[in-house]
């Protein structure tokens, strides 16, 4: 059964020992953490389209440990309205151009990139080059590959990446995580996750392969990937994958549906649908005693669902504050922020890259 207290651990052991703000949060934590730490770190973003614009800019007006000091755009107008906003200092105010001159600025301590996909690795590696950690966002890269060079060039620089995995911050997501990984109802047994939706502008980014790298499965796939990964504590060795494409005009650079399958070392099997043609979003983990079944499971809306036919209702939180709340935490005490780094990443891009070889060649892959 549901155990608050348990359900309490679990959260304060998932950032790092602190009760950031909000429901789970603890005055006299973050009292004397603030007395050692008073200055916030100062967070730039790169990128100001719909993620920046509508969640993190909003999210960091309630951080606790970071704060939004910077921006980094291609648009003078956008450049305008959001210095005029946030109150940033003229010398913060980047463009692609002149990014890398971020190096001599102490305002900044992170860089968090929220470009198109193909653009990730370039920004991330400058980022670091620049002597500032990074927050990139999902996916981390537009194959394995780049993911592997990223973390190889981020560690080179001595600093850290992580990526914008904000679900290992909502309560409901790491309620299925302690009882998946614990056994609480016995051995996992059959996940089925699922992530899509109808995607409108025929004209946009992601339904580009130069840009997007991939459809569906690149943009939101990728959390059921994550979601079978945190509910069993393990990385998948067998891919099987099936695509099916309703609209081969819109769909003809990058995937539209895609169904796979993968098996887990400890016997589990997930089943996994992402698609770009209506809204699907699931989370169901099914052991030998109990299931968990999220629904909605991974957007930032209300998330909901049950344990064995009982309700789930922990409080909704704001999960961009907690993540960089989390991270921001972890560089400034030197504590590990969990399950976030670029090596999370690179195990999501290992299984997409398996996922669509399996498409391509109709085969079983082993990764
Ligand atoms: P968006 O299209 O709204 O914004 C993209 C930004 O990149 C815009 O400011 C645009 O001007 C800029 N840009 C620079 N060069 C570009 C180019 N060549 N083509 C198009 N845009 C260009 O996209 P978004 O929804 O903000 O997504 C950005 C990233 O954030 C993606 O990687 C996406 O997967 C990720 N994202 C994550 C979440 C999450 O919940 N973690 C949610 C949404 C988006």
């Amino acid at each position: 059964m549901i155990d608050r207290r348990n359900f309490s651990k679990t959260f304060m052991a998932t950032l790092g020992s602190v009760a950031i703000s909000n429901p789970l949060f603890s005055k006299e934590l973050l009292y004397d953490f603030k007395k050692s730490n008073p200055k916030k770190l100062g967070i730039a973003l790169v990128g100001l389209g719909n993620y920046s614009k509508n969640q993190l800019a909003p999210a960091l007006e309630k951080t606790e440990f970071c704060e939004l000091k910077g921006i980094v755009t291609g648009t003078p107008s956008k450049a305008k309205t959001w210095q005029a906003k946030y109150n940033l200092s003229e010398k913060n105010i980047y463009n692609y151009e002149n990014f890398d001159s971020i190096a001599s600025n102490p305002d900044i301590d992170i860089v968090y990139i929220v470009l198109p996909n193909s653009m990730h690795k370039e920004y991330t590696i400058r980022a670091a080059k620049a002597g500032k950690h990074v927050i990139c966002e999902k996916p981390m890269a537009m194959n394995s590959i780049e993911a592997e060079e990223m973390i190889s060039e981020v560690a080179k620089a001595g600093k850290k990446l992580f990526i914008g995995y904000r679900l290992h911050y909502e309560p409901h997501n790491i309620e299925a995580m302690r009882i998946g990984q614990n056994q609480v109802f016995g051995k996992v047994k059959i996940l089925n996750c699922s992530f899509g939706f109808r995607i409108g502008d025929p004209t946009q980014w992601r339904l580009k392969y130069s840009l997007a790298g991939g459809g569906a499965l690149m943009d939101v796939g990728i959390y059921a990937i994550q979601a079978a990964r945190y509910s069993t504590g393990e990385m998948p060795f067998a891919i099987t994958a099936q695509e099916y494409k309703t609209d081969k005009v819109k769909f003809s650079e990058v995937d539209e549906t895609i169904f796979w399958q993968m098996e887990f070392p400890s016997g589990a099997v997930a089943s996994c649908i992402t698609t770009y043609a209506s809204y699907i979003e699931r989370l169901y983990l099914s052991s030998e005693r109990g299931f968990v079944d999220l629904s909605p499971a991974y957007s930032y809306g209300s998330i909901g669902g049950q344990v064995r036919r009982k309700p789930l209702d922990f409080t909704q939180v704001n999960q961009q504050q907690l993540h960089m709340d989390g991270i921001s935490y972890s560089l400034q005490t030197g504590t590990k922020a969990k399950n976030i780094y670029g090596d999370e990443g690179l195990k999501d891009m290992n299984i997409i890259d398996a996922i669509y070889k399996a498409v391509a060649t109709g085969e079983k892959v082993i990764i």
